[in-house]
C-alpha cells in the first residue's frame, strides 16, 4: 500500500467493522487493519480440540441485547440467533460468526498492529513493525487506555480518554464429559467472585462433544488478580465453577483462563466519537457509548455518518 488511503480504520472489532461498513456502503473506501490473528475484538470466539472432538468457547462478550432495533435488524440479517430469551442474541455457531459476516467484502488486513500515528502535510503516518501507510483520514477504534497511550497525553482529546474507565475481566474456560450436569443455562451474581457463569455448550450450534462452561470473574476479583499467570487463575476459579456447577474439579478435560484487561466500559466517555479540529482523526469504541457491543456499533457508525457528511447524518 504505498499510495495514501481515503481512510484508514484501525480495530476490527464492532466499532471499526460499522465504520468500515458504512463508509463502504457509501462508496468511500476504507482500509480495515486489526493486530489479531481473527475479526472482532472483544466479540471473541476459542476454538480448542479435545480428544473427543474441537469445541469454542465465547470468552468475550456473552450475548447481545439491543435496544438498538437497527442494531437488532443487523444482527439479524448477520445470522445471530437467540439464546435463553428472545432478545439475548448470540452467534451461531459461534459468537466470531457474527463479526465475521458483519465484515464480509471489506477490505480488511489483519496482523498489522499500528505501533506509531503522526500527521505530516495533510497526511497520517502510521508505523507498525510490518509496514509504513499513508491516509487522509484515521478512524481509531481501541479502547480509550490503548488509544491514550498510543496517541500520548499530549493531544487535545487525552483529557476526555482519562475520564474513561475500563474494568478489567478475568475469563475462565472450561470443559467436561457430555455426560456431565448441567444444572442451569447462564448464572448472574454480583456478589460472587464469579459473577456470570455460562454453559457455553447450550447456545445454539454449538457442538456436543462436552459440556463447556464461561465463567467471568467480577472487577474486584478480576482487579485483584489481573497480575497473575493465566495457569494461577484458571487454578484459582475452576474449583469456583465446579461448586456453582456440582462437578468435581477433576472432571474437566479443559480449563484455561484468558486475561481481558480493558474488558467493559465502567465510566463512558458520553458521546459517540472525538475528531480532531481538521476532522481527519477519529476516535471510537464502546467505551465511548457504555458497556456493550451494540454501543461500540452505535460510535462506528456515528463516526461513518461524520466523514460521509450531512447526507448521512441522522
Ligand atoms: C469478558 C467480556 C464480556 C462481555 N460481555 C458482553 C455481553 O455479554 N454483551 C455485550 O453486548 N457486550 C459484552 N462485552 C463488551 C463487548 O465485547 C464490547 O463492547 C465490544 O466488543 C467492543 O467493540 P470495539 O470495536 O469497541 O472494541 P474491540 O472489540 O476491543 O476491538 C478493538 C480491536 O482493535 C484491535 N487493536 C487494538 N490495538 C490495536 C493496534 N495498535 N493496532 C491494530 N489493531 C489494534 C484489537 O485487536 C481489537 O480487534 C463483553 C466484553 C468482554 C471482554
Amino acid at each position: 500500500m504505498s499510495d495514501a488511503a481515503d481512510v484508514i480504520v484501525i480495530g476490527a472489532g464492532l466499532a471499526g467493522i460499522s465504520c468500515a461498513r458504512l463508509l463502504a456502503q457509501a462508496g468511500t473506501s476504507a482500509v480495515l487493519l486489526d493486530k489479531g490473528r481473527g475479526l472482532g475484538g472483544r466479540m471473541a470466539t476459542r476454538r480448542v480440540t479435545l480428544d473427543a472432538g474441537e469445541v469454542t468457547f465465547d470468552h468475550g462478550a456473552q450475548y447481545l441485547p439491543a435496544t438498538d432495533g437497527d442494531f437488532a435488524q443487523v444482527l439479524r440479517a448477520a445470522g445471530a440467533q437467540g439464546w435463553h430469551s428472545d432478545t439475548a442474541r448470540v452467534g451461531a455457531p459461534r459468537m466470531s460468526s457474527l463479526p465475521r459476516a458483519l465484515a464480509a467484502g471489506l477490505d480488511i488486513t489483519q496482523q498489522v498492529e499500528i505501533t506509531g500515528l503522526v500527521q505530516d502535510a495533510g497526511l497520517w503516518h502510521l508505523t507498525s513493525p510490518t509496514a509504513a501507510l499513508r491516509a487522509r483520514r484515521v478512524v481509531l477504534t481501541i479502547p480509550a487506555p490503548q488509544a491514550r497511550a498510543l496517541l500520548g497525553d499530549a493531544q487535545p482529546w487525552a483529557a476526555g480518554l482519562s475520564q474513561v474507565r475500563m474494568a478489567p475481566c478475568l475469563t475462565l474456560m472450561a470443559a467436561f464429559p457430555p455426560d456431565s450436569p448441567r444444572p442451569f443455562r447462564h448464572r448472574r451474581d454480583p456478589d460472587h467472585p464469579l459473577a456470570w457463569i455460562a454453559q457455553d455448550s447450550s447456545k445454539p450450534g454449538r457442538r456436543a462433544a462436552a459440556v463447556t462452561w464461561v465463567a467471568q470473574a467480577g472487577p474486584d476479583f478480576s482487579t485483584l488478580h489481573l497480575e497473575q499467570t493465566p495457569e494461577d487463575i484458571a487454578a484459582r476459579m475452576l474449583p469456583m465453577l465446579c461448586d456453582a456447577i456440582g462437578v468435581e474439579p477433576e472432571t474437566a478435560v479443559y480449563a484455561r483462563a484468558h486475561r481481558w484487561r480493558h474488558a467493559q466500559t465502567a465510566r463512558p466517555l458520553g458521546v459517540p466519537f472525538l475528531h480532531n479540529a481538521d476532522r481527519s482523526l477519529f476516535l471510537g469504541g464502546d467505551w465511548c457509548l457504555g458497556a456493550r457491543a451494540e454501543h461500540a456499533w452505535q460510535s462506528g457508525n456515528a463516526i461513518a455518518r461524520d466523514i460521509l457528511g450531512p447526507a448521512h447524518a441522522g
